[in-house]
């Protein structure tokens, strides 16, 4: 592909989400990606696509992923019919599980601050009975918990996959193992280059995951993000007891049960510890006595792409307006808004005006 109308930075999902869904509207597209060397979230994410905890003080990071997890059954119908790729997406509603009456209160005071500004979103705070009735095999020190009905999740993996093959059945190119080391602003466009080839485009898309501060201060976009890890643990597969997500326990599709997840400040140390690994598998224990038992078969760590008040955050260089950036601890969740909402936008040459907000300029007073 010579000179495509976009070159997309990095393959995780928020690259591939926008590559998608450009190419999706034949716009020529190509992604450039460094590969298994690089720390990518997308490998080790937690698979939920969630609104009860995004935004709560932030209306517009919360009308963004409410309008994401909407229009993600038209996302999940699209990629299957293109690629026969089973997602494995679900959205029966999704609970987080509280263990005293203080995250009881805290989880309530939360909800009725993102209700204040998001009254659709519908969620109801459950006492142990009533989550009982509907969850059976919760422990005894479940106190209660906070049911949403927006919530859901998919195999991120198989997300990845398919996003990945839906985008070049539509024409786009991929070239992985190569990692941006420049990008220069010419006359009309961009010229990038890696250590070994140079590559020229209409416009560029910086999404890069944590490398995306350096690639987009060439651009004199000011991107801040730091690495955050989260420890999973999965178990060998169960007979099916878990029919809807929780935010820290959730049964995939093939029966193993995905624990998580650790918040740590750690740089970028992607590795796991068995401290940590301990107070995860306990606190699950706790909440179904039965995984006691439980074979664990695999553990691993991954960094979150953190900004400092967690939420996205999209720009538009104010010196080269054909470049944008993009990162957000929130891939999957968003996955569908960005392919279908952003994408389109960054063809018309603007940012979505309902995601302002969520520029870096929000954080130019700290
Ligand atoms: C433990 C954990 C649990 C999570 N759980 C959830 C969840 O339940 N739901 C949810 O919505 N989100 C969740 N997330 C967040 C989600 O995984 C991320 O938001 C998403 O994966 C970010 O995707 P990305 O493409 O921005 O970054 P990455 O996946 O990190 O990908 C960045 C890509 O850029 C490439 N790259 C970097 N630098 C260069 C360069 N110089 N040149 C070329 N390529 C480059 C890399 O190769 C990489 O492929 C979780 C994250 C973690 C860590």
């Amino acid at each position: 592909m010579t000179h495509p109308a976009f070159i997309v930075i990095g393959g995780g999902l928020v690259g591939i989400a926008i590559a998608y869904g450009l190419q999706r509207r034949n716009i020529q597209t190509l992604l450039l990606d460094e590969g298994d060397m690089a720390f990518r979230a997308s490998r080790g994410n937690f698979g939920l696509i969630w609104t009860q905890t995004k935004g709560i003080d932030m209306p517009a990071y919360a009308r963004w992923t409410w309008g994401s997890a909407e229009s993600w059954p038209a996302l999940e119908q699209d990629l299957e019919a293109q690629t026969g790729i089973r997602l494995h997406y679900e959205r029966p509603g999704g609970v987080e599980i509280c263990l005293s009456d203080e995250e009881m209160s805290a989880k309530q005071a939360k909800m009725e601050r993102l209700h204040g500004h998001a009254g659709h979103i519908e969620y109801r705070m459950l006492e142990r009975k009533a989550l009982g009735n509907m969850i059976p095999g919760l422990g005894p020190e479940v106190v209660g918990g906070c049911l949403c009905a927006g919530d859901g999740h998919v195999n991120p993996l198989a997300l990845l996959r398919a996003l990945h093959a839906g985008f070049q059945r539509e024409g786009g190119q991929i070239i992985s193992g190569v990692t941006v080391q420049d990008i220069q602003p010419q006359a009309s466009g961009f010229k990038i280059h890696t250590g070994s080839r140079s590559f020229e485009c209409g416009r560029v898309v910086v999404a890069a995951g944590l490398g995306t501060p350096q690639l987009a201060g060439m651009l004199d976009m000011n991107i801040d993000v730091r690495p955050q890890r989260g420890q999973n643990l999965i178990t060998e597969r169960m007979k099916p007891f878990l029919s809807m997500p929780m935010s820290r326990i959730r049964q995939t599709a093939d029966g193993g049960v995905q624990l998580g997840d650790s918040k740590e400040e750690v740089g970028f140390d992607d590795g796991v510890t068995s401290a940590t690994l301990a107070e995860i598998s306990e606190r699950a224990v706790k909440v179904f006595p039965h995984l006691k038992t439980a074979r664990i078969v695999r553990a691993w760590g991954a960094l979150r792409i953190m900004s400092a008040d967690g939420a996205p955050i999209y720009a538009q260089s104010k010196s080269y307006p054909g470049a944008y950036a993009a990162v957000c601890h929130s891939g999957v969740t968003l996955a569908a808004a960005h392919a279908n909402i952003l994408a389109p936008a960054f063809a018309d040459n603007h940012l979505p005006p309902n995601i302002a907000e969520l520029g870096p300029e929000r954080f130019a007073h700290v």
